[in-house]
């Protein structure tokens, strides 16, 4: 299946949930889920009928994709590999999301959006451990330097990005140093320090590959 190119914000609108893919205006009054806007299709004023249990595990999965901007192949090899690891696969799975490099990149604050990040990584703007890697998937593992190269480091909508986030800090598993435009991935996070993702079910979605 293609890359979804449509009007992000109206994933938001179908999963009734700030995804943050647009950057600024997510944290702005134009935001469509802070404006209420309802689900596409749906009347805001009829009464929103009772979810099946697949319908409510399939909505999970398809937040945390969206969320990572994953595409659906690419999610499933991700729970696969969660799956096979030891220990509790939803957590797992979080574990592997988060040390993906486009994540990485958006939690340093180079960038406004995962989106944005992704965009960053592909062009070739980011090295790791001294060398560049242009692959959004690639896992970051404990200890890992991260950090914008230096041609691009005039880029104006990364020193836009630093500056935005300048105040709100860093997930405690990374740490930043941001005038270098460089940062490290300190250890896996657990799942309970996640704390922008303790809405979503995780379990539900582990339910849901194991039918
Ligand atoms: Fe989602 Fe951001 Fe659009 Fe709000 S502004 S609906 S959080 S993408």
């Amino acid at each position: 299946m293609s890359r979804y190119t449509g009007p992000v914000c109206r994933l938001c609108r179908t999963e009734q949930k700030k995804l943050m893919l647009k950057g600024a205006r997510c944290r702005s009054d134009k935001c469509a889920i802070n404006k209420k806007l309802p689900a596409p299709g749906k009347d805001p004023k009829s009464r929103a009928g009772k979810r099946s249990d697949y319908g409510i595990q399939l909505r999970e999965k398809q937040k945390l994709k969206r969320i990572y901007g994953m595409q659906e192949k690419q999610f499933s090899l991700f729970f696969e590999r969660a799956l096979r690891m030891p220990g509790i696969t939803g957590e797992n799975l979080f574990v592997l999301l988060e040390r993906r490099l486009d994540n990485v990149v958006y939690r340093l604050r180079f960038a406004v959006s995962r989106r944005q990040a992704r965009q960053l990584v592909l062009h070739g703007h980011i090295i790791v451990n001294g060398k560049k890697i242009n692959i959004p998937s690639y896992l970051v593992k404990a200890e890992d330097e991260i950090a914008v190269a230096n041609p691009s480091k005039n880029l104006a909508f990364v020193k836009e990005a630093l500056k935005e986030f300048d105040k709100s800090g860093v997930m405690p598993w990374l740490k930043l140093e941001a005038n270098d435009m460089k940062g490290k991935f300190l250890a896996a996070p657990r799942r309970s320090d996640i704390r922008d993702m303790a809405d979503i079910k995780e379990q539900m979605i582990v339910e849901l590959y194991s039918k």
